[in-house]
């Protein structure tokens, strides 16, 4: 069976074709400034990388050209667009869905109906998924949920002390995100491992520009560092993660700034960015100058391991153990620093510790706890859109409307 999965952004599209005989990457591409000057579909077969600049004014037309790209005799890797059986979409909130889903009008009303709880996000991936039911019309469209694989949290882990009327009027709770990572990353352990999930206990590390941990007890979600919004927990590139809330009105009363002002500000003007005197968001810039000591990224580094180290720590609280830490995305699987500095600094008395030369490694899985760690220290690259396939092709091979995570 051949899988398209889609994730729509309010400008973009990215995209991956997969053949899931063998799960292997046909074709995966982005599609850019949608409605904008200057549209361009970056489509990749194999290794060879091409673009195509056609202006493009919304997502059907944008859908239409990259099955276009995908059906190409020259560049395209499947020969009529009959042998794309079904689509996966990524959707960012499904509220309290705890499952995959066949695309209904049902489904869509739910997205819709999950609106306020990522405006950003639901409106573009509601807008992908229609675009694509009238592009591919023929095809089951299934929706994979951001959300819903943190549904299994017990009421300690979800509930937030506030009023339970504001809680029960705007269904305020911890829903966490990145859930089609920390699935796979779940799975993926196990695998490495050879040891069936039920058997571990996981602390899944998703750190990449956007970042969270997972805490996985028995194959199921039990505790997310994001909470009603991805705003929470870690520091990210440009998001705060966790501070005091009395900072919100502090600030508004303060500056006079309006619950959006002070909103954009947490995220998209704080996190590595303010720490780095907004100078950098970019992980990589920021570990290169706190490797040769530059006092401000070296410090703006420490705060950000300090915090995944907490994180990691109560994790291991909440499941009463560990048997696993696991690192991904792109900070995670490609920094040999974070992670030497988060076990090594914090974690010894937990039994984990990372051998420096394992550790040596970017973009791989591998173990690299040292020889006498009793917690084993993985890195395991992540791949989400590899997740959605798979739920597109068991609820299509089975005929089911849903499919429960665990
Ligand atoms: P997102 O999906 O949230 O946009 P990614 O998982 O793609 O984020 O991760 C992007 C982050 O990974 C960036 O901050 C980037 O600097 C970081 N990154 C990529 N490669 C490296 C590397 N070699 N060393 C450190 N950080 C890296």
């Amino acid at each position: 069976m051949k899988v398209l999965v889609i994730n729509c952004g309010s400008s973009s599209i990215k995209y991956q074709l997969l053949d899931m005989e063998n799960e292997e990457l046909l074709s995966k591409g982005l599609l850019e400034k949608i409605g904008i000057n200057g549209s361009n579909l970056q489509h990749k077969k194999g290794s060879k990388k091409h673009v195509i600049e056609k202006e493009i004014k919304n997502h059907v037309e944008g859908l239409k050209l990259i099955i276009n790209a995908l059906v190409d005799k020259e560049i395209g890797v499947v020969s009529d667009i009959n042998e794309i059986d079904a689509v996966g979409h990524r959707v960012v909130h499904g509220g309290k869905i705890a499952s995959s889903l066949r695309v209904t009008d049902e489904v869509l009303k739910a997205v819709q109906d999950n609106t306020f709880l990522a405006p950003l996000h639901n409106p573009p991936n509601l807008q992908g998924i229609k675009a694509a039911k009238e592009v591919l019309p023929d095809i089951p469209h299934i929706a994979v949920f951001d959300t819903a694989y943190h549904q299994t949290m017990p009421v300690e882990a979800y509930t937030y002390a506030i009023p339970k009327e504001f809680r029960d009027k705007y269904s305020i709770r911890r829903y966490g995100f990145h859930g089609t990572s920390h699935r796979y990353i779940g799975k993926a352990t196990s695998d490495f491992l050879k040891k069936p999930i039920d058997e571990l206990k996981i602390i899944s590390c998703h750190i990449g520009n956007g970042a969270s941990i997972c805490a996985i007890d028995g194959g199921k979600s039990v505790d997310t560092s994001m909470g009603l919004t991805p705003l929470e927990g870690l520091i990210m590139g440009t998001r705060s993660g966790d501070i005091d809330p009395a900072i919100v009105p502090f600030l508004q009363e303060e500056e006079g700034l309006s619950p959006e002002e002070v909103s954009n500000i947490l995220n998209k003007k704080s996190g590595m960015y303010a720490l780095t005197n907004n100078k950098f968001l970019d992980m990589r810039d920021v570990e290169n100058r706190a490797l040769v000591n530059e006092p401000l990224c070296k410090t703006a580094h420490s705060i950000y391991e300090y915090r995944i180290a907490k994180y990691i720590g109560a994790y291991a609280a909440a499941m009463n153990g560990v048997d696993v830490i696991v690192f991904t995305a792109g900070v995670g699987e490609n920094s040999p620093l974070l992670r030497r500095n988060v076990i090594n600094k914090y974690m010894g008395y937990l039994g984990a510790g990372v051998d420096l030369e394992k550790n040596e490694c970017r973009g791989v899985s591998r173990d690299i706890s040292a020889d006498d760690a009793s917690v084993r220290v993985l890195v395991i690259p992540t791949n989400e859109e590899l997740m959605i396939a798979r739920d597109t092709e068991e609820i299509v091979k089975n005929n089911l409307e849903e499919l429960h995570l665990s």
